[in-house]
C-alpha cells in the first residue's frame, strides 16, 4: 500500500492516477500514453507537459480555456 507520507512524486512505481489540477501541479495522470493523450493534444497553449512519463499541467502556461477538460475520456481534469 502506498504511504503518501513517503511519496516523493517520482512516478516510478506507475501507480499514480491522480487528478491533474493546475492548483496542485505536482499531481499526475498516467492513464493515456503521452503520444496520444487527448488532453495534451487538445491544449493549444502547450500547457500540458510530460513529466517523468506522466501528464501534468503547467499552471504558468494554462489560460483555463478548459479544452482539455472536455476531451478527457475519464473526465478527471478539474479546472
Ligand atoms: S485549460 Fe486550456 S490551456 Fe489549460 S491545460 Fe487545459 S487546454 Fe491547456
Ligand atoms: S486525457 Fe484524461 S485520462 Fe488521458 S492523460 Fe489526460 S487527464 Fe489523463
Amino acid at each position: 500500500m502506498l504511504n503518501s507520507g513517503n511519496c516523493s512524486d517520482c512516478t516510478a512505481c506507475g501507480s499514480c492516477h491522480e487528478t491533474p489540477n493546475i492548483d496542485t501541479p505536482n499531481l499526475f495522470c498516467l492513464n493515456c500514453q503521452p503520444s496520444d493523450a487527448p488532453c495534451l493534444l487538445a491544449c493549444s497553449n502547450n500547457a500540458i507537459e510530460v513529466l517523468g512519463g506522466a501528464i501534468t499541467i503547467n499552471s504558468e502556461k494554462c489560460i483555463k480555456c478548459r479544452d482539455c477538460v472536455f476531451v478527457c475520456p475519464l473526465n478527471i481534469i478539474k479546472i
